[in-house]
């Protein structure tokens, strides 16, 4: 089963703006690593939303996991976000009155599996911070973390249950060369536990090499002045 495919998917902020996004066809399989390129203001960030149904496409099909998001309303593509896709925001997104073990167990609370294994949320939780070399935060309020730590908890929340489906818009852009390497490596060593595809997405090249597949936004999206970018 494919984990992401998109077809003939157009969309701009405002009717009477040029398009964004305008691309034919697009696809990932299950399992698969992706890395996306393209220079900031090149529609990464507007693409993933699109996937991650935040939005939706004036024309086109959006399938994640052989669902088709583009047909859900917006309660529907917010439950569906929240159980099935492990999404790790550009700005981290993390819920500022919840301590970090709460924000890491809340797409649980939102209907999300824990994955096989552990016994529920906390368990699951606790084992991912501690991967991620974060467990001494466990308690701590998500306001007195480092960015390097709010990067972790982020991701250690889209982890959570093993989403077919993990998103991640820049999550290393704060990250030095060595913290950056180790980010990766917990992120695929988490992934790869049960088959997690990962779409992730950055303006710098430099760490491609470690993923299966590179593509430039560019190459595949037609929108008018937005192709050709290479950074
Ligand atoms: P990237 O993530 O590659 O830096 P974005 O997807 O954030 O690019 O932005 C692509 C383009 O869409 C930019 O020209 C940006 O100004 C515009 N844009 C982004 N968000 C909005 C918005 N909410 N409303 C209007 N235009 C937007
Ligand atoms: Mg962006």
């Amino acid at each position: 089963m494919t984990a992401l495919a998109l077809t003939g998917v157009r969309f701009r902020y405002h009717p009477d703006s040029t398009d964004i996004i305008n691309i034919k066809s697009f696809d990932m399989n299950r399992g698969e690593r992706v890395f996306m390129f393209g220079p900031s203001g090149s529609g990464k960030t507007t693409l993933l939303g699109l996937i991650g149904g935040l939005f939706l496409p004036a024309n086109g099909i959006v399938k994640v996991l052989g669902s088709d998001v583009s047909t859900m309303g917006h309660g529907a593509r917010d439950q569906f976000r929240s159980r099935e896709i492990g999404f790790i925001f550009q700005v981290f997104n993390l819920v500022p009155y919840l301590n970090v073990l709460d924000n890491v167990t809340l797409p649980c609370r939102f209907g999300r599996r824990v994955s096989s294994g552990f016994a529920d949320a906390t368990v699951e939780a606790r084992f991912l911070l501690k991967q991620l070399g974060i467990a001494s935060v466990t308690n701590s309020s998500v306001a007195s973390l480092s960015i390097g730590q709010q990067q972790r908890v982020a991701a250690a929340r889209a982890l959570i249950g093993s989403p077919g489906l993990i998103i991640a818009d820049e999550p290393t852009s704060a990250l030095d060369a060595d913290s950056r390497t180790e980010f990766l490596s917990v992120l695929f060593a988490q992934a790869k536990r049960e088959g997690s595809s990962i779409l992730f997405v950055s303006h710098d090249k430099s760490i491609a090499g470690q993923f299966d597949r590179s593509v430039g936004l560019a190459d595949i999206n037609n929108a008018p002045g937005r192709a050709g970018g290479d950074l």
